[in-house]
């Protein structure tokens, strides 16, 4: 595999931006290569600029879920395009989106749409805040809710109860306002709530976190979180920009039929445009700028362009849901190869999957929190790592990623992954 365009590319961009990406887990720092520069992408492949192919597992870490240049969502946004690319002013697409996913997801009665999903992230926070009159948000160790300064907190170290900065610039007075419990662990939410409750605004999580690799809920945690800021009058926020219209048609909460105040969307939504979306009960969102005293804003918002290609793929989605039968079959086959090879070769590894998210983790322990993915050996994920991409397979540079299935994934992928991860695990 010849990557010497991309490899100067790199060194080109490294220039003029810093660290040569926009994003920092695209620069493959975990995995000791450098990154490759795509070219373009069709269905479930996608083309580096030294005219390599792979078959894709990020998908734009999550928007891709039919597939790359898949064919109503390009056609709605030539044709959106057409039109004019932005207005700062309402455009139809707007409400159809909003009505679209409302009607989608049970616990949605009113959206206001974003540009990203940190920017959902960001304004449900004020607005939980905006909502009780109280400070203090909950959130969970390896969680990830985009970038904005209250979720850039990591667990505090020995005793302390609230968290830390885990970015510099994020002053320590923002820390202590975000409480930061351990997925997973019943206990350590009922303590929080007995000695915090009335002070706690919100609780904000991924449903099946996706950010420290996939980490399965256990049965009721997700219920108990529900019970718990209902008893205190805290706001409970649901992440779904991964796991949104991904995990089911209504996302991670109608599987696993569960009701929250305010989610958050991006990713699936945009169709690989720049998007996110929060919406909720109506009495909460009505807590917004104009109609309440919540100001959160966006020159950008809702624009066409983006609206349409949202629009034509929830709409295929919501036209199909026989895709995530499909996915699911699909995600079994990959998760029963993989195990099967790993047993044959005696390598330790867990698997965690729900429908089209999985992860691998190079352990003996079950990971159910952060703790637990942390014993992964990263050493062995990055060997793994690059010799899957050597055979055509693109997986996200770092252990604490999802694997992303999409419906263009076709049964001659799933196998030759199989292959190829059997020939790994020969070597690893
Ligand atoms: C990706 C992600 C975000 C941040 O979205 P951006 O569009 O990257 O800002 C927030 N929450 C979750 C769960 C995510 O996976």
């Amino acid at each position: 595999m010849n990557t010497e365009k991309s490899k100067t590319a790199f060194e080109e961009a490294k220039k003029y931006i810093p660290g040569g990406v926009n994003s920092p887990v695209r620069a493959f720092a975990n995995v000791g290569t450098h990154p490759l520069f795509i070219a373009r992408a069709k269905g479930s492949k996608i083309f580096d600029i030294d005219g390599n192919e792979y078959i894709d597992y990020v998908g734009s870490w999550g928007p891709m879920f039919l597939g790359h240049l898949k064919d109503v969502v390009i056609e709605a946004v030539k044709k959106a395009a057409d039109n004019g690319m932005s207005f700062g002013a309402p455009c139809l697409g707007e409400t159809e989106l909003a009505k679209r996913i409302c009607s989608m997801v049970d616990s949605v009665d009113v959206v206001r749409m974003v540009n990203s999903g940190t920017e959902a992230t960001m304004s449900a926070i004020r607005l939980a805040r905006g909502f009780t009159g109280r400070n203090i948000i909950v959130k969970f160790e390896g969680c990830y809710h985009g970038h904005s300064d209250s979720l850039l907190i990591k667990a505090g170290s020995g005793a302390a109860t609230f968290g830390s900065a885990s970015s510099a610039g994020v002053p320590e007075d923002f820390a202590k306002y975000t409480l930061v419990l351990p997925y997973n662990d019943t206990k350590a939410l009922e303590n929080a709530f007995e000695k915090y409750g009335s002070e706690i605004a919100g609780v904000i999580i991924e449903p099946v976190a996706g950010n420290m690799g996939v980490v399965i809920p256990k049965d009721g945690y997700l219920q108990k979180i529900r019970e718990l800021t209902k008893k205190y009058g805290s706001v409970f926020i649901v992440d779904e920009v991964m796991t949104g219209f991904r995990l089911s048609p209504s996302g991670a909460l109608g599987r696993f039929g569960l009701d929250a105040d305010i989610v958050t969307f991006g990713k699936i939504i945009g169709g690989g445009m720049p998007v996110g979306a929060y919406g909720g009960k109506r009495e909460i969102m009505e807590f917004v700028s104009p109609t309440g005293p919540v100001y959160q804003a966006g020159t950008l918002s809702g624009n066409p362009l983006a609206m349409a290609a949202g629009n034509a793929q929830l709409k295929y989605i919501s036209e199909n849901h026989y895709i995530y039968e499909e996915i699911e079959l699909k995600g079994q086959y990959l998760e029963e190869s993989f195990k099967k090879s790993s047993d044959k070769y005696g390598i330790n590894i867990q698997i965690n999957r729900v429908g089209s998210m999985m992860s691998i983790f190079f352990t003996d322990t079950k990971v159910v929190d952060f703790k637990t993915a942390c014993l992964s050996d990263t050493e062995r994920f990055k060997k793994y790592f690059n010799e899957m991409l050597k055979r055509g397979i693109y997986l996200a540079p770092s252990q604490f990623e999802s694997l992303f299935l999409s419906d263009a994934h076709t049964k001659e992928d799933i196998e030759k992954t199989a292959t190829a991860f059997d020939e790994v695990m020969g070597i690893l």
